[in-house]
């Protein structure tokens, strides 16, 4: 299970998923809605993973 919580200061949204490459594809959206970003660059994304995704494994 991947678990992103946004990072942005007071948004608190977190969004879960099995799938990590469906997480950022919901992580993509919530920029373009929630904080105006209308691209997110792979750049973007991938620090967002790397600092704000928690994956665990539920096996
Ligand atoms: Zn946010």
């Amino acid at each position: 299970m991947h678990e992103f919580t946004c990072g942005h200061q007071e948004c608190s949204s977190q969004f879960t998923s099995h799938d990590k490459d469906n997480l950022m594809q919901q992580v993509a959206d919530h920029l373009k809605d929630a904080h105006n970003v209308q691209t997110a660059t792979q750049t973007l994304l991938g620090y967002l993973e790397a600092t704000c995704v928690k994956s665990t494994s539920d096996r």
